[in-house]
């Protein structure tokens, strides 16, 4: 099992942008359990702020939410 960690955009329970949250996930795909792609830091600028956040794909070709991520902490 791979345990990856990774930026994402923090937002509150309205879907409000609030910021940035680094998370450890099991790093497979929800969907079908197949590897997920090497996680890429790109620019994220959202009501004022500005920051990184990791992006990637999968092999598989499943879109990966960040809710659907296990092991999401928040
Ligand atoms: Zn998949």
């Amino acid at each position: 099992m791979t345990i990856q960690k990774i930026t994402i955009p923090k937002r509150d329970f309205n879907g409000y942008f609030v910021g940035f949250s680094k998370i450890k996930v099991v790093w497979e795909c929800p969907t079908c359990g197949g590897k997920m792609g090497e996680p890429q830091l790109t620019p994220h600028v959202e009501d004022g702020f500005h920051g990184s956040i990791h992006a990637w794909e999968n092999q598989c070709g499943h879109v990966t939410k960040y809710e659907d991520l296990k092991g999401h902490m928040q």
